[in-house]
């Protein structure tokens, strides 16, 4: 029998309820007891982060980080190379690995009966264009092999160690350098005609407001409105050092909740974490944007209480960690899937 993905991953597979496992800290390492005769629920997995700048290598156990490493994210094949010596290093030492996992910057091919399968496709990052990620992987590593969104890796973190335990339809949010989101339905990460590109939505501007936008492909679209980019372009300043009673932050959180919103009309997440540069570690910003909700909502939701949408729409529980440990998750999810690859 395949074990379930929250057993693997060093939880219980029954589910528990999320509002009581949200407070867990990041750090808590794996402390699940294993009978006799069961195999070890907290295999070695290997993940990989790739980021338009810097990427991440790290083996774990769980959630329980054992070494990880960043470097600048160069030319493709240099890179892959360099996240995987650090990862065959490790794993000299600490044993041999049962799955990789990979979450990358997108867009993604995801549909293995495409032939831009395990491939970031169509990226403006200089020498990223068509590279076959997940074939470089697999020839050098003959293991389960899971390749994703770092959004849907994140998700899929949060939903087995963090925000996210026990909600079955989850979205990530992240809002940084871009916007971004990955979905989950019954567990597993959205795909279809490829993955969600929610960053891009048009949303309803604030009357009166004419800033171009900062989106190469569509200007005004929310990632042009309100990533950390375009927050600079407009304020003249960095978004990190702007303080918390800037009048830019009653925009973006107005803008920033036209998609959770269209989100909680269109998928009715039980969670909906906001992470990343820009939203992460701002509980002021994420209260206007529970507020602004609210306001678009109407009311219209049943038993959409303040208190309900503020178990809703949150802060990811995994903090930083949840783009690393989303590799990792990706990895358990590839060797539930595909069990007879494991070593
Ligand atoms: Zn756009």
């Amino acid at each position: 029998m395949v074990a379930s993905l929250r057993t693997l991953a060093g939880g219980s597979s029954k589910q528990t309820a999320p509002t009581h496992r949200a407070s867990l800290p990041p750090s808590e390492a794996y402390s699940g007891c294993v009978t006799k005769d069961s195999k070890p629920p907290n295999p070695l997995i290997a993940g990989m982060e790739l980021g338009g700048t810097k990427s991440v290598a790290l083996i774990a156990r769980g959630r329980r980080i054992l070494k990880s490493a960043r470097i600048p994210t160069g030319r493709p094949a240099e890179t892959l190379t360099a996240l995987g010596d650090l990862i065959a290093g490790w794993t000299a030492r600490a044993g041999p690995i049962a799955a990789l996992g990979v979450g990358s910057f997108g867009p993604l091919g995801l549909d293995p009966t495409r032939a831009d399968y395990g491939r970031i496709t169509s990226t403006p990052k200089p020498g990223w264009s068509n590279t076959d990620v997940l074939g470089a992987l697999r020839a050098r590593f003959d293991i389960p092999t899971g390749f994703d969104t770092d959004v849907a890796g994140a998700a899929l973190a949060e939903s087995l160690w963090g925000a996210a335990i026990g909600a079955g339809t989850v979205v990530y949010l992240t809002v940084g350098t871009g916007v971004g989101g990955g979905v989950l339905v019954g567990g597993r990460p959205v795909h279809g005609l490829v993955h969600p590109e929610m960053g891009h939505v048009r949303i309803r501007r604030a009357p009166g407001d004419d800033f171009a936008g900062v989106c190469p492909f569509h200007g005004d679209c929310l990632e042009g409105l309100a990533s950390g980019p375009a927050i600079a372009a407009r304020a003249g300043a960095p978004a990190e050092t702007l303080a918390e009673d800037h009048p830019i932050w009653d925009l973006v959180a107005d803008e920033l909740a036209e998609l959770t919103t269209t989100l909680i009309l269109t998928l009715s997440p039980e969670r909906l974490l906001l992470g990343g540069g820009v939203a992460g570690g701002k509980p002021f910003l994420m209260a206007k944007i529970r507020a602004a909700t609210a306001v678009r909502l109407g009311g219209y939701v049943a038993g959409l209480s303040p208190a309900r949408l503020a178990r809703i729409i949150r802060a990811p529980g995994l903090g930083d960690r949840a783009g690393p440990l989303g590799a990792v998750a990706l990895g358990l999810r590839a060797m539930q899937d595909f069990p007879q690859r494991s070593k």
